[in-house]
């Protein structure tokens, strides 16, 4: 079923899900089912599966070290299908424009099409760790709206190169990111916002807001986008904050913001422990209060981690 079918069936209940990360490649799905499982108390409808990015990495030969381009974290959309079939929930695969050419994509579009895979959250990527600034790939997209138009394509029968229409067409609901501290490359948050629009206007039926740590952030983004004539639902991405390293891995990565009671109750902790405790209570509070305010569903980022999300589901589910 559709995100978004799941959200008008819910009747104004507030949902969970979560998203998760493919394993390492080598490693055994099963560490993922371990860490799904005690997700599933919690009813999730649809749970979002991460693509990477490629990255750079060594290969020693013949005492030199050869660099090759390689994806570290595959099987997204076959983590999606295995999930469908072992728990019965809808799955959300990241499609990214990054690294893929526009055939590729529709070669992928079309796997998750026979899969029975509904849902597809459109994404351009991020660049490459070596590279200063995203590149398409050479027949690829270079801005998710892009993508979001070939999937919408697609779901008319209008494949790259030919208009097919033989009775089975796709029908994707299609998910994009938004940003309630803007997006780093965009010039500003009005600007960041015309370009969600784009996308809302490309034809993406939801949109899935990067991380937050002030709830203030998202309801003013909520509100600019209703402005900028956003009118599909916005989702809240949610994160626990969980070791002191994240203090700095969270900005420089994701390009947010902490606030300063968050800063200072972390630095207190005397460990870990410590902090993944403050982490889950500031959660809790965080999402009380997006509750109240009736969203759609409270998504969070488990980031190869899900002990501290079943910590804070069990207080609100
Ligand atoms: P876009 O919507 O294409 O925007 C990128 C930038 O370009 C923005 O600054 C925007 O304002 C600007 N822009 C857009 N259109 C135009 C235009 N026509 N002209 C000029 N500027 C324009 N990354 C992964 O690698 N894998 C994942 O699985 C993944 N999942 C994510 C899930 C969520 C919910 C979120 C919020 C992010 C996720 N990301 C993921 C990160 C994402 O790929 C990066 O944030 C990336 O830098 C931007 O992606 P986007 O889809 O928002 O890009």
């Amino acid at each position: 079923m559709k995100v978004t079918e799941h959200i008008k069936q819910a009747n104004g209940k507030t949902l969970f899900s979560f998203e998760i990360i493919p394993p390492q490649k080598g490693s055994s799905i099963k560490e993922l089912y371990n860490k799904i499982d005690p997700l599933m108390e919690f009813k999730p409808p649809f749970i979002d599966v991460t693509t990477s990015r490629e990255q750079h990495v060594y290969i020693e030969k013949n005492g030199l070290l050869d660099r090759k381009i390689t994806r570290m974290r595959p099987g997204t959309v076959g983590i999606c299908a295995s999930i469908k079939h072992k728990y019965h929930v809808d799955t959300v695969p990241h499609v990214l424009c990054g690294g893929f050419t526009k055939e590729e994509t529709e070669y992928l579009l079309v796997d998750c099409h026979y899969l029975g895979i509904e849902n597809v959250m459109a994404l351009r990527g991020d660049a490459m760790s070596h590279q200063k600034y995203f590149q398409p790939s050479q027949g690829g997209h270079s801005y998710a709206s892009q993508l979001v138009g070939q999937i919408q394509n697609l779901n008319k029968g209008k494949y790259l190169h030919e208009v097919i229409d033989a009775g089975d067409k796709s029908d994707f609901c299609i998910g994009v990111a938004g940003y309630p501290e803007k997006h780093i490359e965009a010039p500003s948050l009005k600007s960041d916002l015309k370009r969600l629009k784009e996308k809302v206007d490309a034809g993406a039926d939801y949109v899935v807001t990067q991380m937050f740590f002030d709830k203030k952030k998202f309801f003013e983004f909520v509100t600019a986008a209703k402005q900028a004539g956003i009118n599909v639902p916005i989702i809240p991405g949610i994160k626990p904050i969980a070791t002191k390293k994240h203090l700095q891995l969270l900005p420089q990565v994701f390009k947010i913001d902490l606030p300063e009671a968050l800063i200072e109750a972390v630095e207190s902790c005397k460990d870990n422990k410590a902090v993944r405790q403050v982490g889950v209570e500031w959660c809790i509070a965080q999402s009380k209060e997006l509750l109240a305010a009736g969203v759609p569903v409270l998504h969070y980022y488990s980031m190869g981690k899900s002990d501290n999300i079943k910590a804070i589901a069990s207080e609100l589910f």
